[in-house]
Formats: structure tokens, sequence, C-alpha cells
């Protein structure tokens, strides 16, 4: 009998502790549930409020929101202070990190600067802007340009070289011609339908690709305003040089190499049918 009580006793302490144990365990597992639960949603709250602010600048925020935000919202606006504090010593890194990507590149720099001291071009476009409307052809060994603004556009060489020629043919066209020698080669460059000179012209001055020449016009035999261009390799008014000794010759000799395929300035750089800068 006494071991049945002693056992009863024990099965008694047994369900005690266990229950005990039970009730523990759920407590535990409450304050498990809820601790977290609870921290969470603050936790939320303030990232939501910390993305909230990431898209505003918080130096801002942290000046205005003080005066009519609550004392929970300073709170957090201090936390976010510093979470952006760290966010800026990240950026900063990021910072670091990017002269050390910058030091790779100096490799490319001398080939940039290889790339920006090509070789030195010669020819250029005459006229600041300019829309082509004619293409050497026999008969016509010259670019007609036009003004895409309408409006007389500046004339100037379309390389360097020496005025070789200031006169009217018989229908009354202005033109100037220019010299131009290349490397020992000799090229003649013709302007034509000039509405006026620029000053201090005189055949025997040197030119640059940035002296004016003249206006664009229609003098002559022209049906609007415009350059009529030709550019040819051999020289003009040059008596040495049997093709271009005089005008005839040279007329002939253009048409003779716009057959051989010689296209004047497209024969010596890409000349676009537009363009909007020299
Ligand atoms: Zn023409």
């Amino acid at each position: 009998m006494k071991t049945k009580k002693i056992k009863d006793k024990c099965l008694v302490a047994i369900c005690i502790s266990f229950l005990l144990i039970s009730t523990g365990l759920q407590s535990n597992i409450m304050l498990k549930k809820e601790v977290p639960y609870e921290i969470n949603y603050e936790y939320v709250n303030i990232k939501d409020m910390a993305q909230a602010k990431v898209t505003n600048k918080v130096e801002k925020v942290s000046v205005q929101e003080p005066i009519t935000a609550p004392l929970t919202a300073l709170l957090l606006s201090d936390k976010q202070g510093e979470k952006e504090k760290d966010k800026g010593e990240l950026e900063e890194v990021e910072l670091e990190e990017n002269p050390n990507h910058q030091e790779e590149p100096p490799q490319e720099e001398p080939q940039e600067q290889q790339e920006e001291t090509p070789p030195p071009q010669i020819w250029y476009l005459p006229t600041e802007m300019g829309h082509i409307t004619q293409t050497p052809h026999y008969g016509h060994t010259a670019f007609d340009i036009t003004s895409p603004r309408a409006q007389e556009e500046t004339i100037f060489p379309v390389a360097n070289g020496v005025i070789s020629g200031i006169y009217k043919d018989g229908a009354g066209a202005l033109i100037i011609t220019i010299l131009h020698d290349i490397d020992g080669k000799k090229y003649t460059s013709q302007y034509v339908h000039l509405s006026r000179y620029a000053k201090d012209l005189y055949v025997g001055k040197p030119v640059t690709i940035n002296d004016a020449l003249g206006q664009m016009g229609t003098t002559g035999v022209s049906t609007g305003v415009h350059l009529h261009l030709s550019v040819m390799d051999c020289a003009l008014f040059d008596s040495n040089d049997p093709n271009c000794s005089n005008l005839n010759y040279f007329f002939n000799y253009s048409n003779k190499r716009v057959n051989e395929g010689y296209l004047g300035l497209s024969s010596m750089m890409i000349v676009p049918e537009e363009w909007n800068s020299r």
C-alpha cells in the first residue's frame, strides 16, 4: 500500500512537474511569439520611415521636421540620421573605390590623348553650314552648296594656301581661287558666285582655313544663292603647270580629271551632304 501511495505521489508529482514545464514552455513560446512580433513591428516602422527618408535628403528633413513632428518621429529621425551617416560612410567607401577603378583607365588615357592629337586635318568644308545640291560631273566639275539657314554664308578656304586669283567671269560672277601646296602637290580651290569679297584680299596673300574670303551669293549665271566650289589637283594661273596655266586649260583639265574619277574635295575628305559646322 505504501508503495502504491508512493507511486501515486510520484505520478502526481510527475504530472504537476509536467504541467509546470508545459505551461512554462507555453509561456516561453508566447514570449517568443510576442516579443519578436513587437520588435518586428517597430522595426518595420523604422524601416519604412527610413526607406521613405532615403528618397529625400536627410539634412533638410532633420532641420524642418523637429518643429512639427512628434517626439517619436524625432527619435526616429535621429536614428535615421545615424543610419544615413552610416550610409554616408558607405558612400565614401564607394567613392574611395572609384578612384581605384580610375587607376585602371589611366592606361586608356594615354590612348585618349593620342586620339585627341590625330593627324592634322588639311581639308575643311568651305562654310560653317552647308547643303550640297550638286556634285561634280562632266561639264560641272564642282559642288554646288546652299545655306540650310537661307543666308549668305561666309566662305572660308578648304585648306591653307595662297590666293592665286580674284576675278569676274564673263557673266559677272565674283570668283576667288586659292593655290594649295600639300606635301609638294599643287591644288587649286575655286569659289564662284560670291556676293562680295572679304576685305584686304589680294593675289599672293597667304590665307588659312579661318580667313574669310567673302559671302555666298548668286552673281553671274546662277539661279539662287549658292557656292560653286571646285577643287582640282593643278595650279591655276601657274605658267609652269601646262594643265592649268589659264582658265580654259583649267576647265578642260577639270572635266578630264572628273572623267577619270577625281571628285575634287571628295577625293581628299569625306564631304557630307549636309553639315552644321566645319
Ligand atoms: Zn555650280
